[in-house]
């Protein structure tokens, strides 16, 4: 079995609305691909898949602060964990930053949707520019939680990723109190603890790397506390029941997302898992292999655009066209973080009149109805430094 892994790809852009899945000849006919003639019968197509609600937010987030103010707007983090997302925004202007001491002083900051460590966020702070936390709300409630679990003695089992941001931002909540483990024999190697002891998990995992370090962690410490739900998020569970339904019917699933997404590598993961001879990750339509025939599955992690979808629709070129396989709905919304809110109250024309709001701007910018995709398309329409449509 194969798992392909291949970065670098060039970022590509059409130019389109996000909208209803077209006919594959008719999004060839859209983004100017002249098409070989194609092996693939049919593609099956997850849903849900790509942008969650955390990911909707830290998007339009940036893109409300970028038309806010004049660049640069500077970001702690790749706002989402997706090259071509991240492009997009520096080529407007964004600067992103592994060090919030290489933002000068009195300028925005915008801190990543990964959840940030308090001390990043203190120093954020005063630097003394407009900041903005797009941390999304799940990853909140594990940093409340843990903070709640330290403050009450306990020791704290972390299943999260070794170097991924959110995993960093949340043990540096309570380092003293953290114990991060990523498999089951972690848990047998750790140190015996004193007082009682909590498990919490990265949002992002999936169910099968939580389960058996769960199992582990309770075998290991049968009084543990646990939270009510799992610390997994509904994005991430989802998008893994989209693509458990279709991977094992599939010769082949592409995995849209970038090699440092963790809910895009379990995707991929969990498809091999599936009995799906060929997963291959790719970052966009670049990257598809040449050989693929049959039936091809296709799904997006959480900080994937959709008209990178579309373009890989495209790329395939089914024969047979292109079945939806939907498991459930997603209808979470995350508001704007609230001073961004407050200050869009201030300069809702601009923002507003800029993604096709009124032009009085006296009703207030709609973020709910209005979708990341489509903001992160309307950049690229904007970017002066774009190039060609890549064929
Ligand atoms: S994957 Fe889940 S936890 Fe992560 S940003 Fe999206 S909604 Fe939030």
């Amino acid at each position: 079995m194969k798992l392909g892994e291949r970065d670098g790809a060039t970022p590509t852009r059409n130019g389109n609305s996000a909208g209803a899945i077209l006919h594959p000849c008719k999004m060839a006919t859209l983004i100017g691909v002249n098409q070989p003639s194609s092996r693939v019968d049919k593609v099956l197509l997850a849903a849900p898949r790509g942008f969650c609600a955390g990911v909707e937010m830290a998007i339009k987030a940036l893109a409300w602060m970028v038309r806010a103010f004049e660049p640069p707007v500077y970001c702690y983090h790749e706002i989402v964990h997706n090259q071509i997302v991240v492009q997009r925004f520096e080529n407007l202007g964004v600067v992103f930053v592994d060090d919030i001491s290489d933002v000068p002083e009195g300028m925005p900051i915008m801190l990543s949707a990964h959840g940030s460590a308090p001390e990043v966020v203190a120093a954020a702070r005063e630097r003394g520019g407009y900041v903005v936390d797009a941390v999304c709300p799940l990853v909140t409630k594990v940093h409340h939680e843990v903070k709640t679990r330290a403050d009450k003695g306990y020791q704290i089992v972390y299943v999260g990723h070794e170097g991924h941001e959110e995993a960093i931002g949340t043990m540096a909540v309570a380092p003293a109190a953290i114990h991060r483990v990523e498999s089951p024999l972690d848990v047998q190697q750790l140190p015996d603890l004193d007082g009682p002891v909590a498990v919490l998990a990265q949002t992002t995992l999936s169910h099968r790397e939580w389960s058996g370090v769960l199992d582990a962690t309770r075998a290991r410490f049968p009084q543990i506390w646990e939270p009510g739900r799992s610390d997994l998020c509904f994005a991430t569970t989802n998008r893994q029941s989209a693509l458990m339904e279709i991977a094992p019917r599939c010769d082949a699933m592409i995995v849209i997302g970038s090699a440092n997404s963790s809910n895009t590598k379990a995707l991929a993961s969990l498809a091999v898992e599936a009995g799906c001879p060929r997963v291959f990750r790719v970052n966009g339509a670049d990257e598809l292999p040449n050989d693929l025939s049959g039936t091809i599955g296709v799904t997006a992690g959480a900080s994937a655009p959709e008209d990178l979808v579309r373009e890989v629709i495209s790329r395939l070129s089914p024969t047979h066209g292109v079945d939806e396989i939907h498991v459930t709905s997603e209808d979470e919304y995350f508001p704007p973080p609230r001073n961004l809110r407050e200050l869009l109250g201030a300069v809702d024309a601009a923002v507003s009149v800029a993604f096709g709001g009124p032009h009085d701007g006296r009703v207030p910018l709609d973020d709910r109805n209005i979708d990341a995709s489509y903001v992160l398309e309307s950049l690229a329409e904007n970017d002066t430094t774009s190039g060609p449509v890549d064929a």
